[in-house]
């Protein structure tokens, strides 16, 4: 009785045990999913953040480096007003010289005139003596006084009416002269002017140097700021980078524990690039048939893509890596699963960059092209599968 009560106390207990735990299960199992829906969230939500602050720190950039080349406009529009000022210098230095060469001419002219007075002059003073002497002391004082023949044959009646005309010559000389220091006085004024706009252009090129050195400090200091906001961006690039890798994970791992054993839903964004960007020729399409080694391959199960040993391989869309190993017939070997029961399968390898378990973000390189396996040279078989069933890869992706 005692045993039997005890029996059914401990299977009442046992059950109790089993059914706690199942249900403890149930809700570790509901707590894990929640929990990974939260980091999935706060994940999406940090991704968003940093795109954000990225969208910022680009429109910085942008904004800094229209700045730095709106000052080197200026800059450049300062160098051609200088160059055009220097050039304005040196014409209107062409033109004080030219002035000058033309005031020292006129000076030439006053002083030829000068000299044509200064004897014209000389004759009329001896003229006038001559009257003088003819005057008081009569014919032999005269005569004394005369030394040229000119004043000899001038001598005469008509004497006093020379001298008048003398005068006049004399009269209309100077007015010449005048007329030529007057040009020549005009001419200086002009050379004058021309100093005063040289003098104006030079001290305007002078600020215009120093605007100059103003501006190229300026700008050395803005492409500082160019740089930060440089740096900045690459930054907040490298910020958004790592949060869309975490992103992809909490996603991954929420669709793995979703949707155990089923396709789960697309990991990452969906975004897709031809795994080998650059070599777009296909030595064999899918579903062809062909001989390898003598024996027939019918069916092709990929494309293969030809490219030199060594070459990248990226993977073409989002996913996590689920098998990563060498294979008799494949050689070095990675398949990626993208969710939405979609595979990628890279094989012929000369050697792999993923392993098991490895969240890939497509273009992340995963192998590098080489020909193991049952290859016949260095390509790459590039194969797909939606929900086990081998299908066309260029149905998914392109090349380019
Ligand atoms: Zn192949």
């Amino acid at each position: 009785m005692n045993s039997l009560h005890w029996l059914k106390k401990s299977c009442a207990v046992a059950l109790v045990g089993v059914l706690l735990t199942y249900s403890g299960s149930s809700f570790v199992f509901a707590d894990e999913q929640s929990d990974l829906a939260d980091r999935l969230e706060q994940a999406q939500q940090e991704l968003e953040e940093s795109e954000q602050k990225l969208d910022d720190a680009q429109n910085e950039l942008e904004n800094q480096q229209k700045l730095g080349s709106s000052m080197r406009q200026s800059e450049q529009q300062l160098r051609n007003e200088i160059s055009s000022l220097v050039g304005q210098i040196s014409t209107t230095e062409a033109q004080i010289a030219a002035k000058q060469e033309e005031i020292d001419e006129q000076q030439g002219k006053i002083d030829e005139q000068q000299e044509r007075i200064d004897d014209r002059w000389d004759d009329f003073k001896e003229r006038v003596a001559a009257m003088q002497v003819m005057r008081s002391g009569g014919m032999l004082g005269m005569l004394a006084n005369v030394t040229s023949l000119t004043a000899f044959l001038s001598f005469g009646d008509d004497l006093q009416q020379l001298s008048k005309k003398d005068r006049e010559v004399l009269d209309e000389m100077n007015a010449e002269k005048a007329k030529l220091e007057q040009l020549q006085l005009e001419l200086e004024t002009q050379r004058n002017e021309l100093e005063t706009q040289r003098v104006n252009m030079q001290s305007q090129q002078q600020q215009l140097e120093i605007n100059k050195a103003q501006l190229a400090e300026q700008i050395k200091e803005q492409d500082k700021n160019i740089d930060a906001a440089a740096a900045d961006e690459q930054a907040a690039q490298a910020e958004r980078d790592a949060k869309y890798r975490i992103w992809v994970q909490a996603q991954a791992e929420y669709d793995r524990l979703a949707n155990q054993g089923g396709g789960g839903s697309v990991i990452g964004d969906g975004s897709v690039m031809w795994p080998l960007p650059g070599y777009t020729r296909l030595s064999s399409v899918f579903g062809e048939d062909r001989w390898i080694w003598g024996v027939a391959d019918t069916n092709h199960g990929g494309v293969d893509i030809p490219a030199p040993a060594g070459t990248p391989i990226h993977v073409f869309q989002s996913g996590t890596v689920y098998n990563s190993y060498y294979s008799a017939s494949y050689g070095n070997v990675v398949m990626v699963d993208h969710g939405g029961g979609l595979v990628s399968i890279y094989a012929h390898m000369s050697s792999r960059a993923a392993n098991v378990g490895d969240v890939v973000i497509v273009g992340d390189v995963i192998g590098y092209v080489g020909s193991t396996g049952q290859s016949t040279g260095n390509h790459l078989h590039f194969e797909t599968r939606q929900n086990g069933v081998r299908v066309d890869p260029l149905g998914y992706v392109s090349p380019s």
